[in-house]
């Protein structure tokens, strides 16, 4: 049975600022994909929380968005509720940080920065939300969020708040209990981290050092979503995919990035089939030609079939 009947379609309308076929291709770094059948943009957690509990008992489906930089949203666009995450504020107790779900990462390095804290310089490398970062582990510069993880505020449908300690998110190289496990469908309403006093100034050079350099190995200031695949035990997802001799290979405008083999490039116009087609070329030229399997680290959402 659909869950759009006369009642739910009633309940999603009554939404406080609810849109109904809202673009969501401008919502995402790959700047790809349909609408969102509903639209939902509150920055109060409990109105968050209110909508997920009342989707997850109508069997309504919803998809929880952050900064949209870990999707490929289909053309044909997103079921059911799309509920962006914009609680934003922060607090700072000595070199403890609690940060809504909804505040950038890159962001937050910089604030926390400011405050003469370090150990978030890693922070500056991941465009997306602190929930998204959470919901696996996000990283770069071989540090991961979880490496300063001490505990999250979550929710979930039906079972209300909760505070999760690191262990109990299963956190590990781009997976977590939310992403994989238990917890699919929960809310990152916050998350709190612990960094140490030192030098703001020292933390800000070290940020626009690795920036510049990660500038000039990856192609940052297109329209991508960071890396599409996970690495390999042992291997660069980027290594394989250059070894395959497929930098530069296409699929309408969708182009594995001339400069690192790792991003799928949108050059303007491409759609959520010409990227998933270069996906799935890439992995079966790495499978055929390595024997390895390629994992996305990319999410694709929404009505594929
Ligand atoms: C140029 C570029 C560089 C990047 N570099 C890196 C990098 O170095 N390291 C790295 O790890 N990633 C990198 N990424 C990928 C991306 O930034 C991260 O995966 C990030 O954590 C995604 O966060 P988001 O807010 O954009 O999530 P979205 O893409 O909006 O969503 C991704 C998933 O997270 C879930 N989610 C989002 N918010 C919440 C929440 N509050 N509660 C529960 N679930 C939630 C969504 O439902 C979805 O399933 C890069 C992306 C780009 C475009």
């Amino acid at each position: 049975m659909t869950w759009r009947t006369r009642s739910n379609v009633a309940w999603l309308r009554e939404l406080p600022g609810v849109k109904e076929g809202e673009p969501l291709a401008s919502r995402t770094s790959f700047g790809i994909g349909g609408p969102a059948e509903f639209f939902f943009e509150l920055g109060r957690a409990e109105a968050i929380e209110k909508a997920i509990d009342g989707c997850s008992s109508r069997e309504i489906p919803y998809l929880l968005l952050g900064a949209g930089t870990n999707l490929l949203v289909a053309d044909r666009g997103v079921d059911g509720l799309v509920v962006r995450i914009v609680n934003r504020d922060h607090e700072i107790e000595g070199t403890r940080v609690r940060a809504g779900a909804g505040l950038k990462m890159m962001r937050l390095a910089r604030i926390v920065a400011d405050a003469n804290l370090r150990g978030f310089e890693f922070a500056i490398g991941v465009p997306g939300t602190v929930g998204g970062a959470v919901y696996q582990d996000a990283g770069c510069w071989d540090r991961e969020i979880r490496e300063v993880l001490v505990e999250v505020e979550g929710y979930v449908p039906g079972a209300g708040k909760q505070t999760w300690k690191p262990d109990a998110l299963e956190l590990g190289y781009r997976t977590s209990a939310l992403r994989d496990g238990a917890l699919r469908g929960a809310l990152v309403v916050s998350a709190t981290v612990q960094l140490a006093r030192g030098d703001g100034e020292e933390a800000r050079q070290l940020m626009a050092r690795l920036t510049r350099e990660r500038n000039e190995t990856q192609p940052i200031k297109t329209k991508n979503c960071g890396s599409v695949f996970k690495n390999p035990p042992g291997d660069s997802a980027g290594r394989l995919v250059q070894a395959a001799g497929l930098k530069g290979a296409r699929e309408g405008a969708a182009v594995v990035s001339s400069l690192h083999g790792n991003f799928i490039i949108n050059e303007g116009g491409a759609t959520a089939a010409d990227v998933r087609r270069l996906i799935e070329r890439v992995m079966a030229e790495v499978k055929r030609r390595f024997g390895i399997q390629l994992e996305p680290e990319v999410e694709m959402v929404g009505r594929w079939k």
